[in-house]
């Protein structure tokens, strides 16, 4: 058998012991990277390897098989996965390879702006802010000065806005202590942009409230309904004509279908996601389950948003179907309910929406912080990662954050 996601081995392990089955994760990282936390890598407040779980260790204690490589391909009617390094042979295969960047094919926004997808990506963003207040603390012209330390961020969803936060609380609870030359009051701009008419657009308006309120406290520059139609070196233009320059210039406006679901000769959705049936078998076949961002789950007539929080609900219910199949009885339906959403807005700043039985309740400041930290405390696998998150987290709220050009 062949199966991706970390979840999913987790949730195996009890159930199909690895003397029992043949079984082995495929991925080109040999780590799992929990991304919630990638804004926090991204502007100091972890070191990469806080977010990124050894999937080695995961397979090895579950005595399942691990190999690092490409898929460039699954056949579906002949039962392989086609490698980088030669075929694998399946009797199931679940796919679980997630999304990729979505540039929507604006021009230079693969060249001249950094995603925020990858763990590459946070430490990229990171070094390039860093390396921006190195080069403005020495710069005497103003006009470069300014466009050193402005920084435009796009995509206002949850991946932009906690980016936002955080880097103003990075310059002003770090960077104002180290870089006495940079006036940060004249020379600092953040601008966040967005297409929708508010930020959060995905989440219960009352969050998208409560983060434009503290965004405007942050004094970032929030545009929205701001659609960017080119980004060139330095500059990004929009269709409705504003034009901003700035050094650094983050892109986190969405995600697509990762390219290896075309290989699949299965019924996609519009988006080209997989289409699952409830028991997250594609096409009805007992064969292939799919699952995360990669499967179109449909619930009440949508298919399920690509969340970190589907895709570990749905491993679980993937793996009671994978072991039930695996011993010959018929796989089960996976019953969706929604928790609801969390936004970090700083230092000891957040937004969380509780779902109820009914609706759902929402809170801000302290108390909401508290529950978004416990919640990914939890949620990391692994004790050393915890160790370090809790360790790094205090360190970076006490002595300031990583701030040294350094890998
Ligand atoms: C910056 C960021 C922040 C996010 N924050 C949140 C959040 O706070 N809360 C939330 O609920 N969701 C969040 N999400 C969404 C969440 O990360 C995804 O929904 C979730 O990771 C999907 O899980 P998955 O298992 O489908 O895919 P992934 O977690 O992306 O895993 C896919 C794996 O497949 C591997 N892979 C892909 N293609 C290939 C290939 N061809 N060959 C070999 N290996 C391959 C990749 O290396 C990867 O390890 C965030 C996403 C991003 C980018």
């Amino acid at each position: 058998m062949r199966v991706g996601g970390l979840h999913l081995i987790r949730a195996l392990e009890h159930r199909l012991p690895g003397k029992a089955v043949d079984l082995t994760l495929v991925d080109r990282q040999n780590y799992h990277l929990f991304t919630p936390l990638l804004y926090q890598v991204a502007t100091g407040e972890l070191p990469p390897h806080a977010v990124a779980y050894p999937l080695r260790l995961a397979t090895a204690l579950a005595g399942y098989r691990f190999i690092q490589t490409e898929i460039e391909a699954i056949d579906v009617e002949r039962h392989v996965v086609r490698t980088a390094d030669g075929d694998l042979p399946y009797d199931h295969v679940v796919v679980a390879p997630g999304s990729v960047t979505n540039d929507y094919g604006i021009p230079g926004v693969a060249e001249h702006a950094v995603a925020m997808k990858w763990l590459a990506d946070g430490e990229a963003v990171r070094k390039r802010v860093i390396r921006a207040f190195e080069d403005a603390a020495i710069e005497s012209d103003a006009a470069k000065r300014k466009q050193d330390l402005t920084f435009v961020l796009i995509g206002a969803g949850p991946v932009g806005v906690e980016l936002a936060s955080s880097l103003r609380d990075l310059m002003d609870h770090t960077l104002r202590r180290i870089y006495p030359t940079v006036d940060f009051e004249r020379d600092v701009t953040i601008h966040l942009l967005d297409a929708a008419d508010r930020v959060l657009p995905s989440f219960d308006p009352r969050l998208g409230r409560i983060a434009m309120k503290r965004l405007e406290q942050q004094k970032i520059r929030v545009l929205l309904k701001a659609a960017v139609s080119e980004i060139r070196p330095g500059l990004v233009r929009t269709k409705e004509g504003a034009e901003l320059r700035a050094r650094t210039i983050v892109w986190s406006a969405g995600v697509k279908t990762n390219p290896l679901l075309a290989t699949i000769d299965l019924p996609k959705a519009k988006d080209g996601r997989l289409l699952v049936d409830a028991r997250l078998r594609a096409d009805g076949r007992d064969d292939v389950l799919s699952l995360g961002d990669a499967a179109a789950f449909d619930y009440q007539g949508r298919p399920l948003p690509q969340l970190a929080q589907v895709a570990v609900m749905e491993a679980k219910a993937a793996a009671r179907n994978v072991a039930a199949l695996v011993r010959g009885q018929p796989a089960v339906p996976y019953v969706y309910r929604r928790k609801g959403d969390l936004i970090a807005l700083g230092r000891t700043n957040a937004g969380a929406e509780l779902a109820l039985v009914r609706g759902s309740v929402v809170m801000s400041g302290l108390p909401a912080w508290t529950v978004w930290r416990g919640n990914y405390l939890l949620q990391l696998l692994g004790v050393r990662n915890r160790a370090t998150l809790l360790m790094e987290w205090v360190l970076s709220y006490f002595s300031g954050r990583l701030v040294a050009d350094a890998p």
